[in-house]
């Protein structure tokens, strides 16, 4: 399906998809989360209809893309309870679609466009971006170097799409996810596509950036420090959580958020921690934040696991056998700088001691690694507890047999963090959980699963459960 061919056919009752698309938004409205609303679903329309067609535009290809792969069951399922029958969904770009960006519900003209309401600071005032020193990347941290599986391709894609097109598309880009998942990598990444196409970059951690304000103010050049991140084509900041409590910080950086925002500049964030979790900033950043495309991080399968060790390991001069790179990739999973440093450290040791790497070898130079990831075991009392705080039942309700929604759905989400959390069998989890049966356990698993890649409430509701399982002592 073609940009042109949905362009040119418009024959048979636009108004029709376009009135049954609207009355699917209105649906979808109150089963995603304003955030993904806004990013993914807002900006869409009904293109086309026939019996067993629909077609849904979406202002670009990223856009549709990530439509097709995240949501395809949701809209369907939306728009069959609609027309009330089986229909195949499709999108296509309409591109007619495209227009400025938008922030709290007002359009902002791209730079030199006329607008009705210049920001505070003027943007006349900035500075030529090439007086910028160039930022400190990290030479490895590239797109080459960076493997795509299942639990970072979004946040591979929505990269690339920054990367290509700054300030365009995503603005703020957040990624978020837990320590040692691959955020830095991403965010040098797309700096050096950046300043390859020979535009300027500011790449600096929240703690320098918080650094450099406050001596600015010490030293009363705010001035100063203003006119410097401001004049960048892309801000790219590391770790804003550091900004939480920070006030004056804040002030700051909000400042300088806006002035990069209105002028289309593209702004990437990382956060160990999800949006809605940097509760102690400031709401009006928080909004901004959520109204670009914040996207996470999950922790990586065992398939990409391997695919990250074997890249790493053919980078090296010590051959590694696939049955070597299993042997880690199975042991350590929870953190790709450990399993990283887990390589790395048996390569050291087969280069310094000329010996083969082998499965033993491995055991010997990796044992306590292994051992302290086995002593923060998550215990399954924790998981239960966890989701059951988090979908507002008992963890006695759990491990019961009520069937209303909530319920069912906390127990399902439960079955699937025990298998992945605290990687126990079947059998086990139905015992942990009260003596259910495996293949309702096997049932439960699989369910979340695959909801998860059609639901992202569900899918950021498990990772906020992730996130608070690691973060417990
Ligand atoms: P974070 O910023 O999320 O804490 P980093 O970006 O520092 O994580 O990543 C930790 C290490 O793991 C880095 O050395 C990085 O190169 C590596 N890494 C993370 N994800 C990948 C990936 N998908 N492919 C290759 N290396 C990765
Ligand atoms: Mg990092």
């Amino acid at each position: 399906m073609t940009t042109d061919a949905i362009i040119a056919e418009t024959t048979d009752a636009p108004e029709n998809a376009r009135d049954i698309w609207s009355a699917a938004l209105g649906r979808l409205q109150e089963r995603v989360t304003r955030p993904i609303y806004e990013t993914w679903l807002k900006e869409t329309v009904g293109v086309r209809r026939s019996d067993s067609e629909f077609i849904v535009g979406a202002p670009n290809a990223f856009v549709a893309e990530m439509l097709e792969q995240r949501m395809y069951s949701l809209i369907s399922q939306t728009l069959e309870a609609l027309l009330e029958r089986e229909v195949e969904v499709g999108f296509a770009v309409a591109s007619s679609l495209e227009g400025g960006i938008e922030v709290d519900g007002a359009r902002y003209q791209p730079i030199g466009e006329s607008s009705e309401n210049p920001p505070d600071d003027s943007l006349s005032e900035m500075p030529s971006a090439a007086a910028l020193p160039r930022p400190v990347l990290n030479a490895k941290y590239t797109f080459d170097r960076f493997i795509v599986g299942k639990s970072n391709e979004l946040a591979h894609a929505a990269s690339l799409a920054a990367a290509r097109e700054p300030g365009a598309l995503y603005n703020p880009l957040v990624m978020y996810s837990s320590v040692g998942m691959g955020k830095t990598h991403l965010m040098h990444a797309i700096g050096h596509r950046i300043i390859e196409r020979g535009m300027s970059v500011i790449y600096s951690t929240t703690e320098e950036f918080t650094n450099a304000y406050i001596r600015a103010i010490r030293e009363g050049a705010t001035d100063d420090f203003r006119a410097r991140y401001r004049s960048a084509d892309a801000l790219l900041l590391d770790d804003v959580q550091f900004l939480i409590g920070k006030e004056q910080t804040q002030e700051g950086f909000f400042h300088t958020f806006n002035a990069l925002h209105m002028a289309n500049r593209q702004i990437v964030l990382t956060s160990d921690r999800p949006v809605s979790a940097l509760s102690l900033l400031e709401d009006r950043i928080q909004s901004r934040l959520a109204g670009g495309l914040v996207v996470d991080i999950q922790p990586p399968d065992i398939e990409t696991r391997i695919a990250i060790l074997r890249a790493k390991a053919d980078a090296s001069a010590v051959s590694a056998p696939d049955e070597a790179l299993h042997f880690i990739a199975e042991r350590v999973h929870r953190n790709i700088r450990e399993l990283e440093g887990s390589l790395n450290r048996v390569l050291a040791f087969a280069d310094l001691t000329g010996a083969p790497v082998t499965v033993e070898l491995v055991k010997r130079t990796i044992s306590d690694m292994v051992e302290t990831a086995a002593d923060r075991q998550i215990a399954e009392s924790e998981v239960i507890d966890a989701v059951a705080s988090h979908f507002g039942v008992s963890a006695e309700a759990v491990k019961g047999r009520k069937r209303d929604k909530k319920t069912a759905q906390a127990r399902q989400v439960a079955m699937y963090l025990l298998r992945e959390e605290c990687e126990l069998g079947l059998v086990a989890i139905g015992r942990a959980l009260g003596g259910k049966d495996h293949t309702t356990v096997r049932h439960g698993c699989e369910r979340i699963s695959n909801q998860m890649n059609a639901d992202p409430h569900l899918r950021r509701e498990i990772i906020n459960i992730r996130a608070q399982l690691a973060e417990a002592p």
